[in-house]
């Protein structure tokens, strides 16, 4: 994992430049840093469900537990630094009013406290990493079926529009084919662009062919892939794994009626 916070590059080297130039620059340094995080945010959130995946299949509910309340706390810093970054751009722009500290701390408790008042189900429900990370530890032991909203705690909102999001969700996730290959992904990579994933070799063969860009193989998606877009999506590859083992085991059970 790359370094996860180093001193903005702004202002640094600029020997010259005045007071306020220098400040922009060392703000703009600040709001790539932010960037930075959230990416470093999203990685972890990613290996963290990698690892509550193989404690879930194993049985250490507790343990699942624990990296959930961690993704919590990671979502609401990411949330914070959102805001941050959101602010940095506009203090950027208002450097030479006075009101622009007052500002920068109004909106700060605002957006802070609003989100902070909001319900479990509000904060957490509705951000789609962390209800893709509890859609997959479900999967583990219920495969196929759908999960009750609750399950994302607070007052476990699931009104209507929510439900269906899920059936969505539930949906695209369970096709297992590569777009390319047309075979079960192997070492699947997802796109960041559209969400899509694809057989590591399959999709870095066809990028090459098409000079290092392409469209998106899958049906109806005109997304332009390139191959630094892509991530290798461990998340996926267990859940494959899962599907090809529980389709063995179907089939090993219908073979045993067969000859019974
Ligand atoms: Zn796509």
């Amino acid at each position: 994992m790359s370094q996860l916070y180093s001193p903005s590059q702004g202002g640094r080297s600029t020997g010259g430049g005045d007071p306020q130039t220098q400040l922009q620059s060392r703000l703009h340094g600040l709001r790539s840093n932010i960037e930075g995080i959230r990416d470093i945010a999203e990685e972890t959130i990613r290996v963290c469900t990698v690892a509550a995946l193989d404690l879930e299949e194993i049985g250490d509910s507790a343990k699942v537990e624990e990296v959930d309340s961690s993704l919590r706390s990671l979502i609401d810093s990411q949330y914070r630094l959102g805001v941050e970054r959101e602010l940095m751009t506009r203090l950027a722009t208002q450097l030479d009013t006075e009101t622009a500290d007052s500002d920068y701390l109004t909106a700060w408790e605002d957006k802070v406290s609003r989100y902070d008042g909001q319900s479990e189900a509000q904060k957490y429900g509705k951000n789609s990493q962390y209800r893709d990370f509890r859609q997959q530890i479900w999967d583990v032991k219920h495969e196929g079926a759908a999960m009750p909203s609750g399950l994302f705690g607070g007052d476990g909102n699931g009104d209507g529009e929510d439900s269906d999001e899920d059936l969505v969700i539930a949906g695209t996730k369970l096709n297992y084919r590569c777009p390319v290959s047309a075979s079960w992904l192997v070492e699947p990579l997802t796109s960041k662009v559209c969400n899509h994933s694809y057989s590591k070799e399959a999709i870095l063969g066809y990028i090459r062919a098409h000079s290092g860009t392409c469209d998106c193989p899958v049906d109806g998606c005109r997304k332009k892939i390139k191959a630094k877009d892509l991530f290798a999506d461990q998340v996926l590859e267990r859940k494959v794994a899962r599907h090809l083992r529980q389709l063995e085991a179907e089939e090993t059970a219908a073979q045993y009626t067969l000859v019974q």
